[in-house]
Parts: structure tokens; sequence; C-alpha cells
């Protein structure tokens, strides 16, 4: 007998029949003799009626009352859900956020899971109960409602599944797991049956949307093992079919497969670039730059500052596209202190980035990259480099090209199988 956590997302609960569906998978799970725990979502589209409804009486809601209402979603899926699989005959219960003391930090809208009291959900596991939780809520030390960001459950589920020592996290979701890049740009975009929780940390880093970034690194911490598969199929499907569909992934890397030089390609349009032009080329700009908005709250991504010359330098990186005109209003403060000549300020642009433990072992990633992008004429303006990944920023005019030409350039047009030798 597995102790298995299931996620599902919005889509998957969307309407009375979807969640009816979800109740039919999970009493299959349980009847194949597995203890259940299901973390779920609001429906599709609540979550953004709730925060609406919020900014029409206060443009800028008041952090802990926004909780207060944005929680409130999954109050209602987690009744529906645990009513549906009673209809089914099996025993369920509901838990909120802070019946089960999902016990957070006190960051409101943004807020990290502390520690989750096991004792009551033991107790019905023991009884022979689903345990239905909400996701994306908690609570913290004081006794106030917390969420923990958009797309928080993916990290409520795999933080159950962390305190209860499962043995999968199954995150149910409108797509059939992992992809080399993203469906809709590419129609020849492979499922991934596996992927490493390293890679999948870039992925979501650059955009992929298939999981939180902090659910992927809460499973790292934690060495959950997390499987992304589709709600969407025949809910009556073969367990053993199930539990070996989606992607996986995984802690190690496929020894015995010859890995491929890159595994995924993610992009995202969420990004600005600002550049400070004519900066003095001498010790303390960067950080004279960086610290104010730094300070602000204001994540930075990549990073690039040119070869001086002639004694000034220019150096540019991105924010997130919200924080753009923040980021501008700062900067333009200290402009006259740091003596730069010029800020300027881009939202045309994409961050697009090429993944994959293959490239570990080997050379000449970037140039192959370079090449395909010149020969369909993309400027790249900026370039950042790791281990597994290679990150430009390119216009946005450009990104579907790009992702479809890079897609083809590393193979991953191509199926998986090698075609059998005759
Ligand atoms: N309902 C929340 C949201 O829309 C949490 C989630 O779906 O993961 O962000
Ligand atoms: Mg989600």
């Amino acid at each position: 007998m597995a102790l298995i956590v299931q996620k599902y997302g919005g889509t998957s609960i969307g309407s009375i029949e979807r969640i009816q569906n979800v109740a039919r998978r999970v009493a299959k799970w349980k009847n194949a003799g597995n203890d259940m725990i299901v973390v779920v979502s609001a429906m599709s589209g609540e979550t953004n009626r709730l925060i609406d409804l919020a900014k029409s009486i206060q443009a800028q809601p008041d952090p802990r009352e926004l909780d207060v209402v944005a929680s409130t979603g999954e109050q209602v899926t987690i009744g529906l859900l645990s009513m549906a699989l009673m209809e089914l005959g099996v025993p369920a219960r509901s838990y909120t956020g802070w019946q089960i003391s999902m016990l957070t930090d006190s960051a409101h809208n943004k807020a990290r899971i502390l520690e989750i009291d096991e004792q009551n959900m033991r107790a019905d596991l023991a009884a022979g109960r689903v345990i239905v939780v909400a996701g994306f809520q908690g609570v913290d030390a004081a006794g106030n409602i917390t969420t923990l960001g958009r797309g928080g459950s993916d990290t409520s589920g795999v933080a159950m599944a962390a305190a209860l020592r499962a043995d999968e996290c199954q995150i149910f979701t409108d797509v059939d797991g992992v992809y080399t890049t993203d469906p809709r740009i590419v129609p020849q975009a492979r499922r991934l049956r596996t992927i490493t929780f390293e890679e999948m940390l870039e992925m979501a880093g650059l955009g992929s949307k298939v999981l939180q970034i902090r659910a992927v690194e809460f499973a790292g911490k934690f060495q959950v093992k997390l499987r992304v598969l589709s709600s969407l199929t025949e809910p009556d499907i073969r367990v053993d079919e199930e539990g070996d569909s989606g992607t996986l992934i995984t802690f190690e890397e496929d020894k015995q497969m010859e890995q491929a030089l890159v595994s995924g390609i993610a992009f995202n349009r969420d990004e600005a670039k600002v550049t400070v032009l004519g900066v003095p080329d001498k010790p303390g700009i960067a950080f004279a730059i960086l610290d104010p908005i730094a300070k602000a709250n204001i994540e930075v991504d990549v990073i690039v500052q040119n070869v001086g010359s002639e004694g000034t330098t220019d150096f540019s990186f991105t924010v997130h596209r919200n924080d753009l005109m923040r980021t501008m209003d700062l900067l333009t403060k200290v402009k006259k202190d740091i003596g730069a000549k010029k800020l300027i300020g881009d939202d045309k642009i994409c961050k697009l980035g090429l993944v994959g433990v293959g490239m570990r072992s080997h050379v000449g990633v970037a140039s192959k990259m370079f090449e395909a992008l010149a020969a369909d004429g993309i400027n790249i303006q900026m370039v950042s480099t790791s281990e597994i990944k290679i990150t430009v920023v390119i216009d946005e005019k450009y990104m579907e090209l790009a992702v479809r030409t890079l897609h083809k350039a590393f193979g991953l047009d191509e199926p998986t199988e090698p075609a059998m030798p005759v």
C-alpha cells in the first residue's frame, strides 16, 4: 500500500462534472489499496474573480484582507470534492489550510510554508478516509489566513507529500506532461517521459508554467517523487497505466540513455529590459544601480555589463514587466549620482532558454544556438549561461520563430525512439 498525494488544478475541477470525474479518479486509486490525500485549487477563473472583487474596492488591496478573500475559492472545491467522493461510497473529509495547520510565515500573498501538522491526517488515513486539502492557503503563527502566491497549490501538494513522506506526488493538470516546448507554438513538440529535477527547475525559472517554481524547489529539497499528468483522460483508465503516464521528475540522470544535448526550450514574454548607458567603469557602480532595486523587492534576472571603453560602460538587466515602471522611476532618482548618461526601458523583449543536463558534457551548444538564430536574422540582445542552460534575450516579435528554429536545430522535432536499424 502506498501513500499518494494528488493535486488537481483549476481546470481539472472547473465544473461539477469535472469534480465528479476527479472523484472517480481518486476513488479508483483508493480502491486499488492506496492511502490518498488530495490537494485542490479553486475552480478555474475563481481566484481571478475574487481578486478582481477586492480590487474593485481597493486599487491596492490590503494584503491581509486580500488573502481572506482570495483563499475562499479553495474552500468551495474541497467541500464539493468530498461530497462527490461520498456519493461514490468513499469516506472523505475536507480541510482548510488552517484546519490542518499548514503553518506559514506572515508574508501575505506570497507566504512560505514552515510546517504541517500531520496528526489529524494520520488518524483520518488510519480510519480509511480520503483527505481533501485546500491548496494555496495556510495560516501564520498569529492565526492569520495566508496565501502562497498564484499557482501556489502545486506547492501545497508537494509540501503535503514531503510532510507525510508520501510515495509519490501526482500533479494532475490540463496537459499530459512536460513537453520539449509549448506545443501551441511547435506542433512537433514531444512529451518528455522523464526530466531531471535540475532541468525542471530551470524550465520553471524560464517561464514554463507547468509547475510553480516553488513547488519544484520544495520537491528538490525534500526529495519528493513528482509526476505531472493529465486529468482530462478517461477517469477509469487502469491505475498501473495511469501511474506510468505523464512526466516523472527524476533525481538521477538516465545513465543508460545517450543524453540529448537539449531537453527542452522554455520562454516568456513577462520580462522587460533596462539599460543604463554611459556609466563610469569603476567599482561600486553595479551595486549602486541594483541596490535601490533590490531594496524595492524587485527581482532582477539576466544581467549584462559591457567591456568599458573610454572609462564608461553600459549596464543592462531584466525585470518583470510589471516592475518596469517602478524600476525606471527608481533609477531616474539615482541616475545623476551614478553619473549615467541615459536610461532605456524596453518591454518588447522575450527571454528564451535551452535547458539540458546533456550540455554539461558538451561544448559548442551556445555556438550552435547562435548559428541557428543568426540564420534566421534574429539579433541576440543579452546572453547568460549556467551549466545546464543558455538563455538569450531577443526582440519579442521573433519569439515564435526562434523557438521553432531551435527546436529543429537541436533535434527535438524528431521522435524519441531511434528508428530500428535495418
Ligand atoms: N487558485 C490559486 C491560483 O489561481 C492557486 C492555484 O491554482 O494553484 O493562483
Ligand atoms: Mg497551476
